[in-house]
């Protein structure tokens, strides 16, 4: 019933036949290329329903229903590249909940999406607009695509062709995409003028993260990496710990980049260690976020950062440090690294950086994790406010913004911690109970499930 959405573009949408498919696909990009790791992230992410269901003593209904997304599309999009020849890539787009408003969430560019990743992720999507308490449901979106081996033009041609193909399910009172991995304002821009193009009118609010001259908002670019310095701030707020210690950065896009510049310049505190997809590099001494930045701007890369010392891409995450930041992909964190993870307070910019083995053992440890839910909620958190100020026509000051993040943030941040208490669960479940309860309330005031 749930899987009754239509047929957009010139794909189809997935149907049950395709859950019966997915383990085919498990481990496997669409195409056929291998992941990087054999998680798949939709089984975690129904794993965890099951969990926060049993805590929350929700009927089994209820449980399925917040299982599998309400709808979900995949397309095909023929492009034409810069040498004239024609290649043809695979689009999804997957609305895991509109319970308590229009499904919201990123739409990525990567190489090795599957279905299955997109499918996770819009569901922690719902959960993480609702732990924030934003009057949103959750949704992702991905191409299967290299952006770092296509030209502009080539990505604006695949970022309208993708609009041509959602079109009709997004916009403002359905669904509301945003930046993700490899995407960014400059995407978004694009997407927004295909869409007003093919409805005909003015529609700044289907869209966030826009650049500030066609209806972004002032304080969206950092409000990742801000959200998750508010929440470190908390955290170490509630540990005792001193913020002006030492960070690791796994991952140096984006979030990465704004995060390294906000930790040091609103709580102090040393970056000793960073990394991204090429390598990583340690100086005890202390790496400059602001030089460290320009230089991955300039070269493409932190590797061969003067005056640190290379080491291995994966060593980042076994820093011996106060707080570790894994701003990449999924399942960063996972069996076979957990035991030597050492920092104090971990926290998730990335979406899915832990696996639920890593997850237990981490808490036995002592480590004070920030789930994704709450450390990357900055971004969606000021993207509705970026919905409200296009809706409004009014735009606000970067103060209040700042204020009204910093509000969201810990309000999140401390509601998790008291379900930590009151549950005696891991912070990723009490995260999880939180959102998965205000989700299942809304559903059954609706008269979806009883
Ligand atoms: N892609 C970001 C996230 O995963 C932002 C989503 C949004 O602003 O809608 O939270």
């Amino acid at each position: 019933m749930h899987w009754s959405a239509g047929i957009v573009g010139t794909g189809s949408c997935l149907t049950p036949a395709g859950r019966a498919n997915r383990d085919k696909t498990q481990g496997k990009g669409i195409r056929g290329t291998d992941i990087m790791d054999s998680y798949n992230s939709f089984h975690v992410l129904q794993q965890q329903i099951r969990e926060a269901a049993a805590i929350l003593n929700l009927d089994s209904a209820t449980v399925e229903f917040l299982s599998w997304p309400q709808r979900e599309y995949r397309f095909t999009l023929p492009v034409r590249m810069d040498d004239g020849t024609f290649r043809i890539f695979h689009g999804y787009r997957v609305q895991h909940s509109f319970a308590r408003g229009p499904a919201k969430g990123g739409i990525r560019f990567h190489p090795d999406e599957t279905a299955d990743t997109i499918r996770a992720l819009a569901g922690w999507m719902t959960w993480k607009t609702a732990i924030v308490d934003l009057p949103l449901g959750g949704g992702k979106g991905g191409v299967i695509c290299d952006p770092r081996q296509m030209s502009e033009r080539e990505l604006e041609a695949v970022s309208r062709a993708y609009v041509r193909a959602v079109a009709r399910v997004i916009g403002l009172e359905q669904d509301v995409p945003a930046p993700d991995v490899y995407t960014n304002p400059q995407t978004m821009a694009w997407m927004m003028d295909e869409y007003e193009t093919i409805r005909g009118r003015h529609q700044p609010g289907a869209f966030t993260d826009k650049p500030l001259q066609v209806g972004g908002t002032e304080g969206r670019r950092d409000a990742t990496g801000r959200g998750g310095v508010i929440s470190v701030r908390e955290a170490c707020r509630v540990r005792g710990i001193d913020p002006r210690g030492t960070f690791a950065i796994q991952g140096f896009g984006n979030a990465g980049q704004r995060v390294a510049l906000l930790h040091k310049q609103i709580l102090g505190g040393r970056l000793v260690a960073a990394c991204d997809s090429r390598g990583g590099i340690v100086s005890e001494g202390g790496i400059d976020p602001k030089e460290l930045v320009t230089y991955k701007l300039r070269t493409g890369s932190v590797v061969g950062f003067p005056g640190a010392t290379p080491v291995d891409r994966d060593d980042i995450l076994e820093a011996e440090v106060d707080v570790l930041y894994p701003a990449a992909l999924e399942n960063a964190i996972n069996g076979d690294n957990v035991a030597r993870v050492q920092a104090r307070i971990i926290c998730e910019l990335a979406n899915g950086p832990t696996t639920p083995e890593a997850d237990v053992i981490l808490f036995e440890k002592g480590i004070h994790v920030i789930p994704d839910l709450v450390a990357s909620a900055g971004g969606v958190t000021v993207s509705y406010f970026e919905m409200v100020q296009d809706s409004s026509r009014f735009f606000w000051t970067e103060e209040e913004v700042h204020r009204r993040l910093d509000q969201r943030i810990s309000t999140a941040y401390h509601s998790v911690q008291k379900a930590v208490r009151e549950k005696h669960v891991h912070p990723r479940l009490a995260a999880m109970v939180v959102g998965v309860a205000r989700v299942a309330q809304a559903c059954k005031l609706r008269g979806w499930v009883s």
